[in-house]
């Protein structure tokens, strides 16, 4: 974890609340506060009674929510302790709850919405006029410190708000701040993209067990291969491409490999990807 915190300065003093309490706000609660940026004590959270996560997550990693932090079923109550409002329901859900807390909202209120495809002017208009407001497209791996999220500010947050943002987010993984009109293509990349590296992932493991491989040994090596050669264009900084040369000797086992690729229309299937991701999400927006 020497990584993640190496970024992240002194302890914020502010209080943060999430409203709803499930898979993304536990990851970012998790980050906040073993990054060391966020006292439990300035953490509130709710949900409906019947989804406590005690409920909806029997397996692991729930206990966060449980140790110190102060779960709530109601939602305007979360505003009131809380200086950072996180909206952190299903999309269909954002208006209902927005305009529930809405009588609750003063102008010392910072919203942060992660919910996918609701727009800022969308939730704009279910605020008080004038609240300060960021929209975050944040992405699964967030729930162990990978994420990449993308924050992009409402009219009327402050560049003081984007940095405080940008900074909690960044507990989780990398952060950074785009114009709106960009969290589709986000969206399509970095919101999406783990299902495509999770199909990678099991189709290498595949080929693995194909060639001899036990198969939890191939997708071991599979996650980690992954992993190492993002680390390598992450830490090298190196081009992906000269990454890729330098591992082809000639006449060599790769090389024919990557002429397979070629042949399959790899990279052509990863850009359509992204494309097919980002489209969909501007229809559903
Ligand atoms: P989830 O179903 O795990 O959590 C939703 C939470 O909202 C649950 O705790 C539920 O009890 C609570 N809830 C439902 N109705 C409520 C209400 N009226 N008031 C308060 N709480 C209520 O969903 P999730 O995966 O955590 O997704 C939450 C948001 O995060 C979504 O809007 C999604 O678009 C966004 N997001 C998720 C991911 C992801 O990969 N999980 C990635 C990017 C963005």
């Amino acid at each position: 974890n020497s990584q993640l915190t190496n970024g992240v300065g002194a302890q914020l003093d502010v209080k943060i609340g999430f409203i709803g309490a499930g898979q993304m706000a536990q990851a970012l609660c998790k980050g906040f506060i073993s990054s060391g940026l966020v006292d439990v004590s300035n953490i509130t959270a709710s949900c409906p009674a019947q989804d406590v996560p005690e409920n909806i997550y029997p397996v692991k990693g729930t206990r966060v929510f449980h140790q110190g932090v102060r779960m709530t079923t109601n939602n305007s109550e979360v505003v009131v302790a809380s200086e950072i409002v996180i909206i952190a329901v299903k999309p269909h859900i954002v208006e209902t709850v927005l305009r529930e807390v809405s009588p609750a909202v003063t102008k010392n209120h910072l919203f942060v919405s992660v919910a996918a495809g609701i727009t800022i002017a969308e939730m704009a208009e279910w605020l008080p006029v004038g609240t300060r407001l960021v929209r975050v497209m944040p992405n699964t791996p967030a729930m162990v410190q990978c994420g990449v999220s993308v924050c992009s500010p409402g009219p009327h947050a402050s560049p003081k708000d984007v940095s405080l943002v940008l900074k909690l987010f960044a507990s989780v993984g990398i952060a950074e701040s785009l114009p709106e009109r960009l969290l589709e293509a986000v969206t399509g990349l970095s919101g999406s993209g783990p299902a495509y590296m999770y199909m990678a992932i099991e189709a290498l493991a595949d080929g693995g067990v194909k060639m001899g491989l036990p198969r939890v040994m191939a997708q071991r090596f599979a996650a980690q291969m992954v992993m190492g050669s993002a680390k390598m264009v992450l830490e090298t900084g190196r081009h992906p491409g000269d990454l890729k040369d330098a591992v082809c000797s000639p006449g060599g086992t790769t090389i024919a490999a990557v002429h397979r690729l070629e042949k399959a229309g790899f990279r052509c299937a990863l850009m359509d990807a992204v494309e097919a991701s980002a489209v969909r999400s501007r229809e559903l927006g």
